[in-house]
């Protein structure tokens, strides 16, 4: 085999690596048609999937972030120092949390991590996952991965049998997953599919996508309705989980229904929410927040 055919069958394998699951990381980027049609950042909010783009929300100044520099609200040109690539969408300023390490961070597509935060009690919950590689994507901060294994033992309990498919995402993982897509589609169609760096969940290392332990749809839409999604909603709180993005608040959340990806918020929180039945953004917007 000569050198040529060797370079043209890297590529080929390269092209057909499939993009990572995961929230912010819509699948459908693989696809031949990305399903998000309502990829313009001008369309109303009424899209089934959220569209990414939430621009019909109002500002979520009333955040956890106490100490944010930027004003509520503030013009695009209140842009974040610390964040190279989210310049914001148009009217949709990106603010830089200031609190990346609580337990209760708001992070969403207005909100975004530091590039330079990183949780330092990562961990490996005691949990099966849909691999058995021990990586990045299988850790979770402390706090969050010892409640994550009580929430998979009392789930075993009651007969359903739950697996892990991706945590933990860092910073640097999430700026090349968007980037290559940034790279296909161009910024303005990435990003209604894929989150910018330091807007994913999962960069906070609190957030995890479960399905069965079959690994059938994982981080899929026919994981909705399953027995494990339904344990999941009704019980996820009681370990201080929540349903990140709840079906009927796509607008509110900026994403579409996802009955897998789950939050650690804690367990006062997690309560609350589950019986008001809010999000985290409409949480924060009507309870002042001391923590
Ligand atoms: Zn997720």
């Amino acid at each position: 085999m000569n050198t040529k055919m060797k370079v043209s069958i890297s590529i080929l394998i390269a092209a057909s690596v499939v993009a990572l699951t995961g929230c912010g990381d819509k699948k459908e980027a693989a696809s031949p048609t990305p399903t998000p049609t309502t990829a313009g950042t001008t369309q109303p909010t009424s899209s089934p999937n959220g569209g990414g783009q939430v621009s019909a929300t109002p500002t979520s100044q009333a955040t956890n972030t106490p100490a944010a520099s930027i004003k509520p609200g503030a013009s695009p040109s209140g842009k974040p120092a610390a964040t190279p690539t989210p310049a914001g969408t148009k009217g949709d300023a990106v603010q830089v949390v200031a609190n990346p390490a609580s337990v209760t961070v708001l992070v969403n597509k207005q909100n975004a991590l530091p590039s330079s935060y990183e949780p330092n009690d990562l961990v490996y919950p005691n949990v099966p996952f849909t691999f058995n590689e021990k990586i990045e994507k299988r850790k979770m901060r402390q706090v969050a991965a010892t409640a994550i294994e009580k929430l998979f033992a009392g789930a075993e309990k009651d007969g359903i049998h739950l697996a892990g498919v991706s945590a933990y995402r860092s910073y640097a993982t999430q700026k090349s997953v968007f980037e290559r897509y940034v790279s296909m589609d161009g910024e303005e169609k990435a990003k209604t599919y894929s989150a910018v760096p330091g807007t994913s969940e999962h960069e906070t290392g609190l957030a995890i996508d479960v399905t069965g332990s079959n690994g059938k749809c994982a981080a899929e839409d026919c994981f909705g309705g399953t027995k494990e999604a339904v344990w999941l909603e009704k019980h996820a709180y009681e370990y201080g989980f929540i349903i990140r993005y709840p079906k009927g608040k796509e607008a509110i959340t900026g994403y579409q229904y996802e009955p897998w990806h789950i939050r650690y918020v804690g367990n006062d929180i997690a309560k609350e929410i589950q019986t008001k039945n809010v999000t985290l953004e409409e949480y924060f917007r009507t309870v002042p927040v001391a923590k």
